[in-house]
């Protein structure tokens, strides 16, 4: 059996930056599952159904990548889906400090899921969702951090209330 990762996250939306480090880590896993959080505290920018049906759209064909969301602790979910690794990314010191802490817990929790990081290229260091969102808030145009040949439909009708 190959060696499965899960990539959790918010994915609000799915930017170049995920894209990059999924395909970075294709190169070190068989299978990546990307897991949508779904969050029943947050509402969020993009309904999950919305994210899922985005990020489905990028990895079309691509059958090393699956797409599934999540309710539970990230380490139960690799367990349910027998993943013995999560993929994170770090794009600063304030990146590692938060995820050192959530790799820290996870470990305490499961010692035998081991987190894996991978630094974000230089080009990709200050992209993050929020600074999508804003953009799109704004309604300028965001192409340029969001996958190629996606639908960008929803996003040029989206509604500026559902931003928290
Ligand atoms: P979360 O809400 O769990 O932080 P995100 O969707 O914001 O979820 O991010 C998911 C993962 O992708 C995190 O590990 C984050 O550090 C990483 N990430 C986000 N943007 C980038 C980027 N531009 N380059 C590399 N990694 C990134």
């Amino acid at each position: 059996m190959g060696k499965t990762a899960v990539f959790p996250g918010s994915f609000d939306p799915f930017t170049i930056g995920h894209q990059s480090l999924i395909k970075r880590g294709l190169d070190i896993f068989d299978k990546i599952i990307i897991a949508v959080g779904i969050n029943s505290q947050k509402k969020g920018f993009m309904p999950i159904e919305k994210r899922l049906e985005l990020i489905k759209s990028v990895f079309q064909g691509e059958k090393r990548v699956e797409v599934k969301t999540f309710s539970n602790l990230t380490v139960d979910f690799c367990k349910e889906n027998k993943a013995r690794h999560i993929l994170r990314g770090i794009r600063s010191s304030t990146d590692y400090e938060y995820e050192h802490s959530i790799a820290e817990a996870n470990r305490l929790m499961s010692p035998e899921i081991e987190t894996v990081f991978i630094l974000a290229l230089p080009e990709y260091t200050s992209l993050s969702s929020s600074v999508v969102r804003e953009i799109i808030s704004y309604k300028r145009d965001a192409r340029k951090f969001l996958p190629a040949g996606i639908n960008y439909e929803y996003f040029f009708n989206y509604n500026p209330d559902i931003i928290q």
